[in-house]
C-alpha cells in the first residue's frame, strides 16, 4: 500500500512542478477541506493549473481573493504598491486595470473613509473584483466600470494606482506555461516594449488627478529609468521609483504636474 501523500509528491515532482514536498502537503490539505479527492486536484496541478485557481483565492495584503483565468493572479510583489499607496494622503483613489481588484479592495478596506473606482477593460475581471469588493466589505465604497484606460473615467481622483500589463512581446512569449496557460495575456503584456500602459497614463493622467494628487504604478524590474523619464517629461513632480522587498524596482510615485 503506498501512501497518497508519497504518490502525489512524486507525481508532482515528475511533472517538474516546484517543491512538490510542500505542494502535495498544500494540495492535501485542500482535498480534505473541499472534500474533494487528492489524486484529482494532483491530476489538476501537473497541468500547471495555478494552485490559486485550484484553491479559488489567493492570499494578498490582508485577505484572500478569489481568482480565476479571467484575471492577473495577485503577486507578492504587488503589496509594494499597496504600501506605498498607503503612505499617502487621499480621499478618493483611481484603480486603472483593476483584475481581481486586489489592489483596490485591499486599499480601501485599510481606509474606512476612501471610497474607489476600479476599472477594467474585461467584464469578466469585473465580475471577479465585484464578488471580491463585496467579500472584502468594501463593495459600497468601490465603483466597477468597463472601461480602456481612461475612456470612461470621470471627474478627479487624490490617487491613481495601477499594475497594467507591462511584459515586453518577447518576454511574454518567454513566459512559464503556468503563465501563458492560466492567465489572460492582456493582463500581462500591451506588447511591443511592455511600456504603452504608462504612456497612457503620465500623458492623461493629470487630467484626472486633483491638484497634489499622486499616481502609484508597478513596474517590470528593468523599466524604473524608461518609466521615471516618461513621468518627467510630461511634468510630474517628485518621480521616485521604490524597490519591492527583494529589492528590485518595483513602483513609479509621481506627483502630478502643477
Ligand atoms: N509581475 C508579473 C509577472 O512577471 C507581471 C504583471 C504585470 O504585467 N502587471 O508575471
Amino acid at each position: 500500500m503506498s501512501d497518497p501523500l508519497a504518490t502525489a509528491t512524486v507525481r508532482l515532482h515528475e511533472a517538474g512542478i516546484p517543491d512538490p514536498v510542500n505542494e502535495a502537503r498544500k494540495l492535501d490539505a485542500l482535498a480534505t477541506e473541499q472534500g474533494a479527492d487528492l489524486a484529482d486536484l494532483v491530476a489538476r496541478r501537473i497541468t500547471f493549473e495555478p494552485f490559486s485557481h485550484i484553491a479559488g483565492r489567493r492570499a494578498f495584503w490582508n485577505h484572500d481573493f478569489f481568482v480565476s483565468s479571467d484575471v492577473l493572479d495577485p503577486r507578492p510583489d504587488t503589496e509594494t504598491l499597496v504600501e506605498v499607496a498607503l503612505s499617502l494622503p487621499f480621499d478618493t483613489v483611481l484603480d486603472l486595470g483593476t483584475g481581481s481588484g486586489c489592489i483596490l479592495c485591499s486599499i480601501l478596506a485599510e481606509r474606512p473613509s476612501t471610497m474607489g473606482t476600479g476599472t477594467d477593460i474585461s467584464t469578466a475581471a469585473l465580475q471577479v473584483a465585484q464578488r471580491n469588493a463585496d467579500a472584502t466589505g468594501v463593495a459600497d465604497r468601490a465603483l466597477l466600470i468597463e472601461s480602456d484606460w481612461f475612456a470612461a473615467v470621470k471627474g478627479q481622483f487624490d490617487l491613481i494606482v495601477s499594475n497594467p500589463p507591462y511584459i515586453t512581446e518577447d518576454a511574454y512569449a518567454e513566459l512559464h506555461p503556468t503563465v501563458q496557460r492560466f492567465e489572460p495575456r492582456i493582463a500581462l503584456t500591451p506588447g511591443g516594449d511592455g511600456l504603452a500602459s504608462y504612456r497612457v497614463i503620465a500623458a492623461e493622467g493629470p487630467k484626472y488627478l486633483s491638484p497634489d494628487g499622486y499616481a502609484v504604478v508597478e513596474i517590470g524590474y528593468d523599466q524604473g529609468a524608461s518609466v521615471q523619464s516618461m513621468f518627467r517629461t510630461h511634468g510630474w513632480r517628485n518621480v521616485a521609483c521604490i524597490p519591492d522587498l527583494n529589492g528590485k524596482d518595483r513602483v513609479i510615485r509621481a506627483k502630478a504636474p502643477q
